[in-house]
This record gives structure tokens, sequence and C-alpha cells, in this order.
């Protein structure tokens, strides 16, 4: 394993070319703003319309209509969710990790919004409010709810540890996607996808850079919540990892299940909004 890169022949002018400045890659001025005030006012007066339970090891499907909120909320236990969202009309259109994560940061928090795959590129969801958003970057460079890491999955356990687990967080919304489609296994696994890791507190390690993981800060009440800027449909899974403290694949860690709460805004406000249209790219692609 090569996690320490090779750095003994250095040019002469190494120095010089590791001198050149940052750049951020996106210039996002010209993203719409986040507007507190705008997202303030449709929760104030909301009402709770859903409520579902994931329980632990295992993921549940939910629909929220544009227009609405849905919050993840730890219940019992510290817990981390790994969360898939679709355009609930369109499976192909779905949450684009990467994206989200050059355009916003490598962990997101309030006023931060989950893009849509191309060619769709529009904000699917906006993070209203974050109890865990005290947290900020800690001494290990960690912070919360990342846009990093994938999901626990059942092929990379079976290559690095030669078993088979069938309670990852993978197969857990390929199950959830498959039992709220009518659909198989087979048909469902394609559309799982990478994952926003709700409540999960990551990062790299300052001397290889290499993805670590430490025990979640989320307590019982602490909650992440999303405004709906599409009709969505979610699986959400309870991470066999728990807090993601220790290990995770395995049936030998604490868990604990998660609620998923489906809240709808004043009528008055719903009148008022409509929702981001798909990207107007022209498409040809220099074809
Ligand atoms: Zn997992």
């Amino acid at each position: 394993m090569n996690i320490q890169q090779d750095t003994s022949n250095p040019p002469p002018n190494a120095q010089n070319r590791r001198s050149a400045e940052p750049v951020i890659c996106y210039e996002l001025d010209c993203l719409p703003d986040f507007d507190a005030d705008f997202y303030d006012r449709a929760r104030s007066g909301m009402q709770e319309i859903d409520r579902i339970t994931v329980p632990p090891r295992d993921a549940a499907s939910f629909t929220v209509p544009a227009g609405h909120f849905f919050r993840i909320i730890s219940v019992d236990g510290p817990q981390v969710g790994d969360l898939n969202l679709w355009n609930a009309h369109d499976l192909t259109e779905r949450f684009f990790s990467g994206k989200t994560r050059q355009l916003h940061a490598s962990h997101v928090t309030t006023g931060d919004r989950l893009w849509s795959t191309l060619p769709g590129l529009r904000p699917m969801a906006t993070i209203t409010h974050d109890t865990l958003g005290w947290y900020g970057w800690d001494e290990d460079g960690a912070g919360v709810h990342d846009v990093i890491g994938t999901r626990c999955d059942p092929y990379t356990n079976f290559m690095l540890k030669g078993v088979d687990y069938n309670y990852c967080c993978h197969s857990n919304l390929t199950r959830a996607l498959a039992k709220a489609k009518s659909i198989t296994v087979d048909a469902a696994e394609p559309n799982i996808h990478d994952v926003l890791n709700v409540f999960m507190c990551t990062g790299f390690t300052r001397d290889t850079h290499q993805y670590f993981m430490k025990a979640s800060p989320v307590r019982p009440g602490d909650y992440l919540e999303f405004f709906a800027e599409i009709d969505l449909l979610g699986a959400l899974s309870a991470c066999p990892g728990g807090d993601c403290g220790s290990s995770h694949s395995d049936d030998n860690t604490p868990c604990y299940p998660l609620s998923v709460e489906i809240f709808k805004p004043a009528e008055a406000f719903l009148a008022d909004w409509s929702g981001p249209v798909r990207n107007t790219y022209g498409g040809n692609h220099g074809a």
C-alpha cells in the first residue's frame, strides 16, 4: 500500500512550482443567493404531514412535494444516515454529490444546496436548518454532513474482508428503492448513487490525506432540515456503522433508528412560489 508519495527527487524549481496561488474553482457569485428570510417565512407555520421511521441497518423511502420541508432527525442515539434523492418523476435526475462538493464544500450546512445530475443540474433541495452547524471544523480538520464518501457497500466489503454483508447502506438503499417503485432489486440497484452522509463526521488525514471518520457528534433531537425545490423521492439508510466511530459493514456496532418528518408550509406561501427549472444549456456539445 503506497499512501506516502515519493518526494525524494524534487526538481530544482519545486518550491516555485508549489507556490502557485489556490483559486476557488467556481465563481459562486452567479448562483442564486440563499434567501434566509424567504425560507424562514416558509418555515413559520409549517405543519407536519408525515413521519417515517428508518430502522437500524435498514432504509426507508419517502416523498416530499416541491415547496415542502423535510427533516432527518436523530432519535434514540447517535446514528449516521446515508441519503439518496431523486426527481420523483424521473429517476435519471438524481443527487450529484460530486458537483455539490465542487460548488459548496466537502461538508454541507445551512444555505447549501443539493444539486442534481447533468443535464438537469438544478437545486433539488436547500438545507434550511442544521442543529450541528456549531461543529464547524474540528482540530482534526473534520466536519459534519459530508459529500465525500460514497456509501458503505457489499462489494468493497467483500474485496477487503472476503465476507458477504447484506445490510450496507448501498444494499439498504437498493431494497428501499425497489419497494418504493415496485421493481426488482436488480432493477433498482443502478439508480443508487453517491450519498449525502447525514450526521457523519469525516475528514482527510493531514499526513496521508486518507479519508477518515470519527464518532458523530449527533445526539437525539438533532436534525438536518431541507426545503424540497422539486418533487422528491428520497431514501435514507441508517448506516450499520451507527455513529461511525469504530467500524461499519457488520452487525457489531450499536445502531439506532432515524426519523424523517415532512412538513407543509402555509398555503399562501405555496401559491407564490415556483421551483427551479432544468438547466438550459443548448446541448450541442460541439457536435
Ligand atoms: Zn453506511
